[in-house]
């Protein structure tokens, strides 16, 4: 019997990562013409078990490689592209992501496909677009149903249908044949012609100031090699001439440049910047468009059509044949991260990226993260600073209230209320922040202290009033009815405690009964385009009220915003994270920053009753970089990250006792595997919200200096806990975890 090796030699093979949970990429047999078309990084559909599935191309193996004795060699079903369709750079990253972050080869290619390229449809799809040509073609169409059906159909959609989601409707590609013959109808050549146009200037740049200058000659000296910068420029300092100006200079070299920006900062109005400045092809790529939209900007993207990429976090793993510079914006924000499946930070991503590609990045922010920080510390980023609001907006003025003293009305000071008056007389508009959406968040019997907790969760219920009265968990999703009476002494003595963002909404309409108050929250936008219609209302200079959660923090443009209250900067001041404070100060300061960015100076009010917290009296001189820099040196001594490096082990069952005790199994484990001192295990600890939906979660937190080695024995670690692992525990590990619950 010949042995493995020599059976391998009249093998074809190659190397396929396929979406599933696994850790392993797959071997398959193909036939010697069809490995001879094979390319690495290109889509191949296989059979898995039962399961058919697309997969990617890693590897075409050499004739005379082991087999693995543990698989059955199967045939792959069918090549689905003969080309790559995922170039070597994003092929790299892609490899490196699963290895940093942990996480199956095969589930993180997806992430590098839209999804009709992860179904299998053709890569070609796109040629097959049809648009009307005749609009007024009724008559010659009535003979035949069919052609009426598809007729109708195009009508709707002016821009042009792709024929395969016609067909899927219905409507068959010789009906469509029959129509393009009577001249009704055409097919869409434009988009074969897949070449980027050069770029054009729309408008002139604005004249920059000094400190924009040197940030834009600095970052043009490190064109076409790897440099990390750190933009950090006060809210409304121009940032964005910043990149706009780097961006032309990269998009004359035709060149593209690949942008990020957090999932609430792609609006209109952050692409109008992009259009208004440069004629070139701009891609958008987020998750609010459908499939064949996003297939759309992907092609354009990967073919080197678009000049400029905009998208949010999945957009780091576009290919792009020409990347010349990424620019990743508002950095600090935590939306970069994914918090669940796949958790990678599109940040450190995108450092990866640039790296590869041997270009430029520019992460940008008024308060930027202190991971950041760190990094310029270490001379592995160039930090450069802008320190005047552009042009004459100034910085506002920050004022803090003590709630311990001061009177109240609704919930709300009288001086604030004072002050909002004062504005809305002049005109001016007023944004009101709390991070707390629903009506109030706790319902207490003020006969015998019931509170209104959820049944499957360490957590109260939030109180709505809209569109009818019920309890809602924002943990889990349980909605109860609001009783009548209390559940427990049967008064009718329930009372809400505290407000949110409805609440304040009421108050706010009896006490400033003339004028329009908008609210900005999860509730309030979950419809299509109301976000539109508010940002619209903002931008008409009339005296308007807007109050809102985290959707107002980000880097939006209100010019006659002057007055900026945080109702309540308490519950981040106390939080159990040791982020919390960071996450504070850059809430705080981003929320102020929408103050004044017009003519007139701006003021900031916070509400608190811990006036003396020293968080606050650093953020009162504006001085976010003198935080940064004292809550890095705190972090230095107690030796947390970015300091050192973290890594989350979440363990969630159905009891506590099994959680800890596996956890205390693995932690011991790691102990003996791992070097003396080289990784500190903290816990396991239960979770900050110990039962959540019903189960129990603790968590293990491995610390360590030295990245690498940390790295290399949690690997072998992670897969043996995986093997080990009771089958109803779900367990998950997060690489440099920016939440700890
Ligand atoms: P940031 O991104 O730092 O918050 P923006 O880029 O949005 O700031 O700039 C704030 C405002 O200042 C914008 O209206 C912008 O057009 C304007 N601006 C930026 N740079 C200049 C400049 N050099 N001269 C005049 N106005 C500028
Ligand atoms: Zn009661
Ligand atoms: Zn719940």
């Amino acid at each position: 019997m010949p042995n493995s090796t020599d059976l391998s030699l009249a093998i074809y093979r190659i190397r396929v990562a396929i979406p599933v949970h696994l850790y392993d990429c797959f071997d398959y047999k193909l036939s010697a013409e069809q490995y001879a078309q094979a390319e690495v990084g290109a889509r191949v559909a296989v059979s898995f078990g039962r399961q058919h599935v697309t997969g990617i191309i890693v590897e075409k193996l050499a004739l005379g490689e082991p087999i693995d004795p543990r698989f059955q060699l199967k045939f792959i079903t069918e090549l689905l592209d003969d080309e790559a369709i995922i170039n070597p750079q994003v092929l790299a990253l892609l490899k490196w992501s699963a290895q940093y972050y942990q996480f199956p080869i095969g589930e993180v290619m997806q992430a590098a496909l839209p999804t009709l390229l992860r179904q299998g449809k053709p890569y070609n799809l796109l040629a097959r677009m049809w648009k009307v040509l005749d609009l007024h073609a009724e008559e010659k169409v009535k003979r035949s149903v069919k052609q009426q059906d598809a007729y109708k159909i195009l009508k709707l959609h002016p821009q042009g249908t792709l024929e395969n989601i016609l067909n899927l409707s219905g409507i068959e590609t010789a009906t469509l044949k029959a129509l393009e013959k009577k001249e009704i109808i055409r097919r869409d050549l434009e988009e074969q012609n897949f070449k980027a146009e050069p770029v054009q200037l729309a408008q002139m740049p604005l004249t920059p100031n000094e400190d924009q200058k040197k940030a834009i000659q600095t970052i043009l000296k490190a064109q076409k090699k790897y440099q990390a910068f750190l933009l950090d420029g006060l809210t409304g300092s121009g940032k964005t001439e910043v990149y706009l100006q780097v961006m032309h200079e990269v998009l004359k070299q035709g060149k593209q440049v690949l942008v990020l920006v957090p999932e609430i900062g792609l609006t209109p109005q952050t692409i109008s910047r992009f259009q208004s400045r440069f004629h070139c092809h701009i891609a958008l790529l987020h998750s609010g468009l459908n499939d064949t939209k996003r297939f759309q900007a992907w092609q354009h993207a990967q073919t080197g059509k678009a000049s400029i990429i905009l998208g949010t976090r999945s957009a780091i793993y576009t290919p792009l044949p020409n990347l010349g510079l990424i620019v990743l914006d508002e950095e600090h924000d935590l939306s970069f991260k994914q918090q669940e499946g796949f958790r990678y930070h599109a940040r450190d991503v995108a450092l990866y990226r640039a790296h590869l590609e041997s270009c430029p990045i520019i992460l940008g922010s008024a308060t930027p993260s202190i991971e950041s920080y760190h990094l310029v510390q270490q001379n592995k980023m160039t930090k450069l600073e802008l320190n005047q609001r552009a042009g004459i907006a100034l910085m506002p003025k920050m004022h803090v209230i003590d709630l311990k003293i001061a009177k109240k009305k609704h919930g709300l000071s009288e001086q604030l209320i004072d002050e909002i008056a004062k504005r809305l007389e002049k005109k001016e508009q007023v944004l009101i922040f709390l991070n707390r959406r629903g009506y109030a968040p706790v319902l207490i019997c003020e006969s015998c202290a019931w509170q209104a907790n959820c049944p499957h969760c360490d957590a109260h219920f939030t109180l709505h009033m809209k569109p009818y009265s019920h309890l809602h968990c924002h943990h889990c999703g349980t909605i109860n009815r609001l009783p009548d009476a209390c559940p427990q002494c049967n008064q009718q003595t329930l009372k809400p405690i505290g407000m949110g963002t409805a609440k304040v909404e009421e108050s706010l309409n009896e006490l400033f009964p003339n004028f329009p108050i908008l609210r900005v929250d999860r509730d309030s936008t979950s419809r299509v385009g109301s976000w539109q219609r508010i940002y619209d209302q903002i931008q008409k200079s009339e005296p308007t009220i807007l109050l809102g959660t985290q959707m107002l923090a980000k880097g939006h443009h209100f010019p006659y915003v002057t007055l900026v209250a945080i109702l309540d900067v308490d519950a981040g001041l106390l939080s159990v994270d040791f982020r919390a404070a960071e996450r504070t100060a850059q809430l705080i300061v981003q929320v102020s920053g929408r103050s004044g960015r017009g003519e007139k100076k701006g003021d900031v009010y916070l509400q608190t009753l811990r006036p003396d917290h020293p968080l606050l009296s650093i953020l009162l001189d504006n001085d976010y970089r003198a935080f940064a820099k004292q809550t890095l040196s705190d972090r230095k001594l107690a030796l947390l990250p970015p300091c050192r490096y973290a890594i989350l082990i979440r363990c969630e069952s159905k009891s506590q006792e099994e959680n800890q005790k596996f956890l205390n199994e693995m932690s011991q484990l790691l102990r003996q595997q791992s070097e003396e001192n080289l990784i500190d295990i903290w816990g396991p600890i239960p979770a900050p919200m110990e039962r959540k939906a019903g189960r129990y979660q603790a968590h293990v937190v491995l610390l360590s200096l030295d990245r690498a080695k940390m790295h290399f024995y949690i690997r072998q670690w992670w897969l043996q806990l995986l093997h080990a692992k009771p089958s109803q525990m779900k367990v998950t590990i997060d690489v440099d975890p920016q939440e700890l619950n």
